[in-house]
Formats: structure tokens, sequence, C-alpha cells
């Protein structure tokens, strides 16, 4: 029997596997409490709001749970308003942010009441008050403060160019404009740099470039500004690289917070949930093919796209050994995709694992089950959350015949 992993001890997770099966995402619900009061600690006495970011893990339980402690949540889509109501986030606790809302989503977040629709564009503007009717809404300006972050390419938002954020240059004209606008109030200025960000410096450099271009509308006349919102992107750490510095951190938010007078939105999503998760797949096969080690399990880049897509790496730990189980060495751990590309590690070090054996790819708890997709006519893996000694399923594994609802080979023919 391997160490427990992500806090879990490994006999629950033997008893998950069996029960939901695998390819199964394991959420340890002590860890995400454990995550917010290290962030809300580090933020004692600067008035703050934290609002999850739901694409970072949308699960209806996780919601619910982060509301519980006291977040709100960041949206991205009509189907993120929809899961916050599920789990009974009530819309005034909604910021809804995103480059590219549609009409059917802003008129969705006007009707539900969110509390707050970051603007990103100025043509964003017409878009809403094409669906206000009477309604009124709170807007904030999503900015981009021209900051560039370490981060994968992919993952960088606050660079000059990029398609998020209203220019610096450009924010007095909109900030007029909905200032003027008897059904919208601008009570917000934001942010956000991009994700996975180690460096506080980035987000120090953002906050200065908020608190000047916030002066500035001040000195214009401005004075419906309520918040300013930093936006999300605190780094974890995956395989021992540097994660954010929660005490640099929260000295930026607190003198953005001083030299702003306002209270700061947060909108945190792999770091309160990325440490707390993992991926159980169990192995298919062991395989020995030009020089290097395969380890086949049921768990493919569908499942979690994030080596793939993003070049990551995460640690991979034993849960079972299984039958035979083979001398630890540097191992590629693969997927059933036909596709080479389908790998959850490259060359990483695997204690002894034979078939049959359980492995955990931990630090999955983010962009993980809520990137997954149904390639390969896979359905999508189970998930469940851990509290304590007790475990839920969460979701269920996607029945199959899901993977093809919608779907007629006898369509009615449109000439
Ligand atoms: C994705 C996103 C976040 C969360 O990013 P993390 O890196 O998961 O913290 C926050 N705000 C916005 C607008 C986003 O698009």
């Amino acid at each position: 029997m391997g160490q427990g992993v992500l806090g879990v001890p490994a006999a629950i997770l033997s008893r998950i596997a069996r029960a939901a099966g695998t390819p199964t995402y394991v959420y340890d619900a002590d860890a995400i409490r454990d995550r917010y009061s290290a962030l809300t600690g580090a933020l004692a006495g600067v008035p703050h709001r934290i609002h999850y970011s739901v694409k970072a893990n949308s699960n209806l339980a996780v919601l619910k749970l982060l509301h519980g402690l006291g977040a709100g949540a960041d949206i991205v889509s009509g189907g993120e308003l929809r899961r916050t109501a599920e789990a009974g986030i009530p819309p005034g606790d909604v910021v809804f942010s995103g480059v590219g809302k549609n009409p059917l989503e802003l008129r969705a977040a006007v009707l539900a009441g969110v509390g707050l629709i970051n603007i990103e564009d100025e043509s964003e503007v017409d878009a809403i008050e094409s669906v206000l009717d009477d309604a009124s809404v709170a807007v904030g300006v999503r900015v981009n403060p021209d900051v560039t972050t370490e981060t994968h390419p992919y993952t960088q938002t606050g660079a000059r160019g990029m398609k998020f954020g209203v220019p610096l240059d450009r924010v007095p004209a909109l900030a007029g404009r909905l200032v003027a606008h008897p059904r919208l109030r601008l009570v917000s200025i934001g942010m956000h740099v991009g994700s996975q960000i180690a460096d506080a410096r980035c987000y120090a450099e953002g906050a200065d470039k908020l608190t000047g271009i916030i002066s500035f509308l001040r000195d214009d006349g401005v004075d419906t500004i309520r918040s300013v919102d930093l936006g999300g992107g605190l780094g974890v750490s995956y395989t021992g690289e540097p994660a954010i510095d929660l005490g640099l951190y929260a000295e930026v938010v607190r003198r953005l917070h001083e030299r702003t007078g306002l209270a700061v939105l947060l909108e945190p999503g792999r770091f309160l949930v990325g440490e707390a998760g993992g991926l159980l797949a169990r192995v298919l096969y062991r395989k020995h093919s030009g020089g290097r080690d395969f380890v086949i399990v049921d768990a493919g880049m569908n499942d979690f796209v994030r080596p793939a897509l993003y070049q990551a790496r995460h640690r991979l730990s034993v849960v079972e050994p299984g039958s035979h189980p083979l001398p630890a060495v540097r191992v590629d751990v693969v997927g059933p995709i036909c596709e080479s590309g389908d790998f959850l590690a490259l060359d990483q070090d695997l204690a002894p694992v034979g078939v049959g054996g359980l492995v955990c790819i931990e630090g999955a708890g983010a962009y993980g089950f809520s990137m997954s997709s149904t390639y390969n006519s896979r359905p999508r893996a189970a998930e469940v959350l851990v509290d304590g000694p007790r475990f839920g399923i969460v979701r269920e594994r996607e029945p199959m015949e899901l993977l093809w609802i919608g779907e007629t080979a006898e369509p009615q023919w449109i000439d």
C-alpha cells in the first residue's frame, strides 16, 4: 500500500477507486478549506472579497463548499452562471468576466442580477445596452495593465496586444461613457494578468497601474468606484517550483487598499483547488519500446489535458502497486488515446507499479475535470469529494449514451 496523497490515506483512495471506478478525480475538502483560510488569514484586516474562479473546478460540491467558506464566484460563461445558481450562490455574489460574452449570456446575467459585469471592450457596452431594457447593472472595467508574467504563453493575459482587457489609454473615455449612462453603474476597476503566477511583483506592477488609473478617473470626477479587482492567477507548486508567496501577495493587496481606499476583489481559482485534487488511474499495461519505459493507464489527455497543452509536470504517486510491480524507474505515463501527445507524465520517476496498480496524478484539482472532453468517445471521469473519513461521489461517470445525445444520422434536411 502506497503513502497517502493529498492528505487522503491510501486506503480511502483505494476504496474510492473500487466504488467509483477509474479514472476518477478526487478532491479533499479539508485541503480546500486550508487553502481558503491560508489566503484569508494572510489578508486579515484588509477589506477584501474572494470570488472563486469557477472555471478552475466547477463541480457543484466544490462551489458549495467554497461558498460555505464565504467565497463568491467569478464566472466566464452563461453555463457557469447556471452552475453557481445550482450550487446556491446568490447572483449578487457573482462577478461575470470574460472577453467574449454573448448576448444571451449578458441577458441572463442582467436578469439574474449578478453583482458585477467586468467589461473588456467598448463594444461590450453596446451589447449590454441592447439587453438591459429597464434593468440596471453594476459594471467594472477590466484594464489591460500591460504587465508581462513569467508563465506559460497560453496563460498570460495581461500583456499589451493580447485579446484581454481595455488598454489603459482607452479607459477614461470608456469610463466617461459608463458614468453618463442612466442604467450602468461603474463600480469597479480591475485586471487579471494571467495564471500560475509565482512572482508577486507582477501583481505589484499591475496594482500600481490600477491605482494610477483610479486616481486619474477620480480627478476626472468619477466618484462611483467601490472596489478594485486584482484578478486571479496565484501560482501553486506542482513539482517543487516556487508558488506565490502569500505574505508578499498580501502586502500588494494591503497597499492597493491603502492607496485607493477601496475594497479589493480577488478571483483565485487554481490556488484554492489545484493542490487539493488528484486523478486516480488504473495501470492497464507496462510496455518497453525504443528504450523507453511506458506505463499505460486508463486516463488520457481527454481526462487531463494540462501535460499535453501546457507541458505541465505533475507529481505521481503509486497508491496500489498492482501485480508484479516493476522496480522504480523513469517512465512515461501515457493514456489510451490515439495521439502521441497523449501523456500524463514524461521521463518521470515512479515507484514500483505493475498491471492493475493504482496511480494518482497529483495537483489535478484545478483545470483537470473542467478542461476534460469526450475525445475518442470516452465518457468523462467521475468526481469524488473526500471529507475527513467520508467520501461521496459528486459526479457520476458520464453514461455512454450521453455521448451522442442530440446527434442523429438521419437529419431533417433543410434546403
Ligand atoms: C481564469 C481566470 C481567473 C482564475 O485564474 P487562476 O489562475 O485559476 O487563479 C480569474 N479571473 C479571470 C478573469 C479568469 O479568466
